[in-house]
């Protein structure tokens, strides 16, 4: 009778490990790459962490670099470790061998998040720019590649001459989807109401291999284009997948953009096309429409079935 009860209790406990074993092989590991940016990245990496440990298929893991000015040569995140990197990041420029590093794991079919000032990063590192597509600042110009943007019906590719990156006063503005059957966007509203934020335009790069997912306009007279600009975006990188938001501008006391149900959802959705090349989360009922922002204070992500 003894026997059969520890028979009994190490078959119980062989259970557990293998369901622990088991949810934690469902889980994507994420490490955000932060530490210096114009931007509040002591809370943006905080929030984006918890969005992504909240949402049962990813875990994320922080690495903070040192400070501005101090030395980066031992900056060395371990990025083959991890299936996707998400940066939230504009700041000096990592040792050659860093650089190296990432974009052979980029090459290699790892996965990039990219998103808001990350894409002002780097500017002289052409393939980095290669693979966010389209950055801005950082004297960016024609140099460095056209201007994309959405007019009548299509992506036009505009070589003018002129600066790469601006922005207007924040506010809150509509989101449109310009590819509805991409995985990231599939069963999306065709528009929603994002939260204020910082409506990047004129944004320039190679933009090569990529494809815009939505869009975004703002009125001159607020600091804007006037045109349809790049929002949500995806780049083809070697065998790599890179997603690239424009969203999730932060500040000390402005931290709502990166809490809105847009900039979750679709980060979450990005996240995970970038590793597996498909979506497989649902799309949560109270997702904003065209009128109104919905924000998701507890940063509650949508059932990932
Ligand atoms: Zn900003």
């Amino acid at each position: 009778m003894k026997i059969v009860k520890s028979k009994f209790k190490m078959l119980l406990i062989l259970l557990v490990v293998f369901n622990s074993i088991n949810s934690l092989a469902q889980k994507y590991e994420v490490l955000i790459v932060t530490g210096q940016n114009n931007h509040y990245w002591q809370g943006s990496s905080k929030i984006v962490a918890k969005t992504f440990n909240n949402s049962d298929l990813f875990n994320a893991t922080v690495i903070v670099s040192p400070s501005k000015g101090e030395d980066m040569s031992e900056f060395s995140p371990k990025f083959k470790k991890y299936d996707l990197v998400c940066l939230d990041y504009n700041g000096d420029y990592w040792s050659d061998k860093t650089q190296n590093k990432f974009v052979k794991f980029v090459k290699k079919g790892g996965g990039l998040v990219v998103f808001h000032a990350s894409d002002n990063s780097f500017p002289k590192w052409k393939e980095f720019n290669e693979m966010i597509g389209l950055g801005g600042w950082g004297n960016r110009t024609e140099k460095d590649g056209p201007y994309v943007y959405w007019k009548n019906g299509e992506f036009v590719r505009d070589n003018s001459p002129g600066r790469g990156g601006s922005h207007g006063e924040q506010e809150d503005f509509v989101v449109r989807t310009r590819n509805s059957e991409h995985p990231i966007m599939k069963g999306l509203p065709s528009v929603w109401m994002h939260s204020k934020d910082e409506l990047y335009h004129s944004l320039r790069g190679p933009a090569n291999n990529m494809t815009v997912l939505a869009t975004a306009s703002q009125k001159k007279e607020s600091g804007g284009s006037g045109r349809q600009e790049p929002m949500l975006m995806t780049i083809n990188y070697g065998k790599g997948r890179v997603f690239h938001s424009v969203l999730g501008h932060t500040g000390k006391n402005s931290l709502n953009s990166v809490k809105c149900a847009g900039f979750i959802t679709t980060l979450l959705r990005g996240a995970e096309w970038v590793v597996t090349g498909d979506v497989t989360q649902t799309i949560s009922s109270d997702f904003p429409n065209a009128k109104a922002v919905t924000l998701w204070e507890g940063l509650e992500a949508p059932d990932a079935n």
